[in-house]
């Protein structure tokens, strides 16, 4: 399947200089706030006085209400995406805002973050998508809608207000009025505005991939409209309704923390408390410091305090660390600590033992590149602790992380390898004579019937395939990774059968025809093993292999849950194109690719193909 994920983690990675200059920036500036601007408002002895002066029941009641609009932040998602759990959503959405907190440029990340963990728990990528993209606009209308609250509760109430915090409000509803009419501008055309373009520029990337045109229906940018339609359409009300609660709850927390440190007596009227709120959300949408810490603290003290002596200035600094100290820094902890919880959760309920692996420990691994390009591929499924990853060059599909030397090792040097696949159940010895008399036929037919052809098999296993071929009168010749099964296989056919690997081999090129069967989705580096291949094969004579089919409906319906994944084992799985370019380059003509189960070469394999090709010569 040539789609790319839709599973795919935005690229969140900052090139190494500009995120390690975003880091210092950020540093600087929180520094500068907290170290110098800070206590120039107020001292932090006197702050601390003011924060231990609390009596418990009312810091209870600051705990119960911090506590709630961490509650409530998981709504939105959940009315994008309805069949979403509420312990995910919760989840999902302390762990994004704990690395958005904490991390320059970490919003980003807290995005990937979203996606990993909501595909996790099988949610489309083009549903994810469309939650993330809805909360973010809905979260940037309602920061433009709190100044106009602010300045009507400022009118209603008959309070002034500094002329500059008046003007940034004033400004603000400005600003929401022209996106309004924005918005219903474009409204009437707004699909087709924006989807045919966008659908034009992913056909165009496509085919620059040579991956083809997408199918009209079920690409994922169609998913990805589909869903945010669907939401607006059905779930505009919960999602509005989420992000206002989830507004309204933060701004009582603040609102609370300033009654409980100065009660009334600070004389901060609700509309000027909610029009310094409002602004620090306007400024917060451009991420200065991760989580806006130090402008957040600066900007809510300068603003509510505005106009107030310096015992008001200090209550106000004291209530609004308070503040923070129950928005920013206990949910960052709380996510942190969640995030890694989910992380080892994860461990231990999935991956390798999903693969039917023990344990892969980690220097067991390795990551690859394309064989012919030399180039990494782009994630499209997360298969822990393997990932299916896309050459973005040739649309190549492989394994990267992958099982390396020592790892495979582990793997086909275990005799239980072979009696645990087709190997060895009597039934499966049956399909074994099936195919390998289909596949004789078709040699036979390709080399003209010559008599005493001389066949060479790469990976033969304990030998079933050769057995047959000597049973035709074939000559024999044989090579096997495993030594246990190759050690089987020359007691079995009386030929000695080299143990190793087809590139070690000299290019003798005197074989009549040289067969691997289901060996080529397993060798480290397909483009060599073809070349030593061809070089086995005399001018004339032919190759004839099997390989798990990519192009075959399991494998697109089934995708990460296709039984012939095995991300341990098949390293590189191919599509038709891909074979043909593989062939072409090792200095082959393919003869023939037969996909039909009802084929005996390929008998009842839905999702293989055995193809045949020819050395010119
Ligand atoms: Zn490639």
């Amino acid at each position: 399947m040539s789609d790319p994920s839709p599973m795919t983690v935005p690229a969140v990675r900052a090139p190494g200089r500009r995120r390690l200059i975003l880091g210092l920036v950020a540093a600087a500036l929180i520094a500068v706030a907290f170290v110098a601007l800070f206590p120039a408002l107020a001292d932090y002895s006197d702050i601390w006085d003011d924060i231990r002066s609390i009596a418990p029941v009312t810091l209870g009641v600051l705990t119960l209400l911090a506590i709630g609009h961490q509650l409530i932040n998981p709504l939105m998602t959940m009315a994008v995406i309805p069949d979403l759990t509420y312990r995910h959503a919760l989840v999902a959405r302390l762990a994004s805002t704990a690395a958005a907190n904490t991390i320059p440029g970490g919003g980003a990340i807290g995005v990937g973050i979203t996606y990993v963990m909501l595909g996790r728990w099988g949610h489309p990528g083009p549903q994810i998508g469309a939650a993330v993209a809805l909360t973010g606009v809905w979260n940037n209308l309602v920061k433009l809608l709190l100044p106009v609250v602010a300045l009507a509760g400022a009118l209603i109430t008959g309070l002034s207000m500094p002329d500059l915090v008046d003007a940034t409000l004033i400004g603000a509803s400005a600003m929401l009025v022209v996106m309004m009419v924005a918005i219903a501008v474009a409204r009437s055309g707004l699909r087709h505005r924006v989807l045919g373009p966008v659908e034009r520029l992913v056909a165009r990337v496509r085919r620059a991939f040579r991956k083809g045109a997408p199918p009209p229906e079920g690409s994922p940018v169609t998913e990805f409209f589909a869903a945010v339609g669907t939401a607006l359409g059905t779930r505009w009300r919960h999602m509005l309704l989420a992000t206002l609660a989830a507004h309204v709850s933060l701004y009582l927390v603040l609102l609370a923390c300033l009654r409980a440190i100065g009660g009334d007596s600070t004389g901060v009227a609700w509309p000027e408390v909610l029009a310094g709120f409002s602004i620090i959300r306007l400024v917060s949408a451009i991420p200065v410091t991760p989580g806006g810490l130090g402008v957040a603290e600066l900007g809510l003290t300068g603003i509510i305090a505005a106009g107030m002596d310096e015992p008001g200035v200090e209550m106000v600094a004291a209530a609004v660390l308070l503040f923070r100290l129950f928005t920013y820094l206990v949910p960052t902890i709380l996510g942190g600590v969640v995030a890694i919880g989910w992380q080892r959760s994860k461990n231990k309920s999935k991956g390798a033992a999903r693969w039917g692996l023990d344990d892969v420990p980690p220097e067991h691994l390795e990551d690859a590149v394309c064989f012919r390009c030399r180039v990494p591929g782009v994630e499209r499924w997360d298969l822990d602790p393997f990932a299916l990853v896309d050459c973005p060059s040739c649309g190549q599909a492989f394994m990267s992380p992958r099982l390396n030397e020592a790892g495979r090792t582990a793997l086909y040097g275990n005799a239980k390898y072979f009696d645990d696949g087709v190997y060895r159940s009597k039934g499966a010895e049956s399909m074994q004579r099936r195919w390998s008399a289909g596949r004789l036929d078709l040699i036979q037919r390709h080399l003209d019937d010559r008599p005493a052809p001389r066949v060479f098999e790469v990976g033969c296993a304990y030998g079933m395939f050769l057995e047959a071929a000597r049973d035709r009168g074939f000559e024999l010749g044989g090579l096997e990774y495993s030594a246990i099964a190759a050690r089987t296989a020359t007691e079995r056919l009386g030929v000695p059968i080299h143990v190793g690997e087809v590139m070690s081999l000299a290019p003798s090129g005197d074989w009549d025809a040289v067969a691997f069967w289901d060996v080529i989705e397993h060798v480290p580096d397909p483009g060599a093993f073809l070349h030593a291949v061809a070089g086995l094969t005399r001018p004339g004579g032919v190759i004839a292999f099997s390989c798990p089919n990519f192009d075959s409906w399991p494998a697109r319906l089934l995708r990460t849950r296709w039984w012939t994944l095995k991300p341990h084992k098949h390293i590189w799985h191919y599509r038709k194109h891909d074979l043909r370019t593989m062939l072409g380059e090792a200095g082959m003509q393919p003869i023939t690719m037969i996909r039909s189960p009802l084929r005996r070469a390929n008998w009842v394999r839905v999702d293989s193909l055995v193809a045949v090709a020819r050395k010119p010569g």
